[in-house]
């Protein structure tokens, strides 16, 4: 999909940056365009560490999976799920347990355009194109009925989605009803970018400015989101610190300080 007016008749603008195409940059990927990888240079003036930070947000997202399938979470909705990269989220699920359903939402065209194919690619993997914002309209659309059991505990992700939500738009509100359509024993995982260093709070800046999206907060204002859960060990920590799989280094950089992140289990 490479001609302009191709792209327009899908929904996608290349004259400004998105969020997702955005990410692919920094993830070393292929499906994004010249304004979006202007937006990452603008980035990268703040925090030269933006691409370690993904590779971090990455790295968690599979530890988190991969600690939910041993818990026996078979079910998992990703929201705000980004384009197809590699471990992905049913690679890792289903690598556990083949069985796992995995739907994957988000709302850029791209990612339908470029995820149907890959992220879809057993019947036990579904892609919808909606707003997180609408838990109504999510929770009842028809692939994830299909895929998910409601009444079975749940793996909720928000990864590296909800610093994207204004505090006007209830984006605690929004975690809340997901989870209170979902059973005891069903998790939340989250990861967010955290606005303790002035390097964070400049890279916020230009995320609203280029973005028009761009709400750091505070480890406070993120272990927010989980009030009415029981967070597991370690709590909400910057990345590299939350159950490693490696030795971390005693300092961490601004860019290992950049997102936290935790899970939570809804008793
Ligand atoms: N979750 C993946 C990860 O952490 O690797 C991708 C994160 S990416 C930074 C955030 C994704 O959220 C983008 O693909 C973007 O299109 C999507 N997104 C932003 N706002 C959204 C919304 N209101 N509804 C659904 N998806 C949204």
């Amino acid at each position: 999909m490479t001609d302009k007016s191709d792209l327009w008749a899908n929904g996608i603008d290349t004259t400004r940056p998105s969020i997702a195409r955005a990410y692919d940059v920094v993830l070393n990927g292929k499906d994004n365009f010249e304004v979006d990888r202007a937006f990452v240079a603008e980035i990268v003036k703040v925090v030269p560490e933006i691409y370690d930070v993904a590779t971090y947000n990455r790295q968690i997202l599979g530890r988190g999976v991969r600690l939910l399938a041993e818990r026996g979470i078979t079910q998992f909705i990703d929201l705000g799920s980004g384009l197809p990269t590699v471990e992905n989220t049913h690679h890792v699920a289903q690598r556990a347990n083949p069985d796992s359903h995995v739907v994957y939402v988000d709302n850029d065209p791209m990612v339908l355009a470029h995820g149907r194919a890959i992220l879809a690619e057993n019947d036990r993997t579904g892609v919808v194109t909606s707003d997180l914002r609408d838990p109504a309209a999510i929770l009842s659309d028809e692939t994830v009925k299909r895929l998910i059991d409601l009444d079975r505990p749940v793996g909720l992700m928000l990864v590296g989605i909800l610093h994207h939500l204004h505090d006007s738009e209830d984006p605690k509100g929004i975690v809340d009803a997901y989870m209170a359509a979902i059973p005891s024993g069903s998790y939340l995982f989250i990861t967010h970018f955290c606005s303790a260093t002035q390097d964070a709070r400049d890279a916020e800046k230009k995320f609203l400015a280029l973005l028009g999206t761009g709400r750091f907060r505070t480890p406070e204002e993120i272990t927010g989101f989980f009030d009415g859960f029981e967070l597991l060990e370690p709590g909400v920590v910057p990345l590299p610190l939350w159950r490693p799989d490696d030795t971390v280094p005693e300092v961490l950089s601004v860019g290992q300080r950049l997102m936290y992140g935790g899970i939570a289990r809804k008793p």
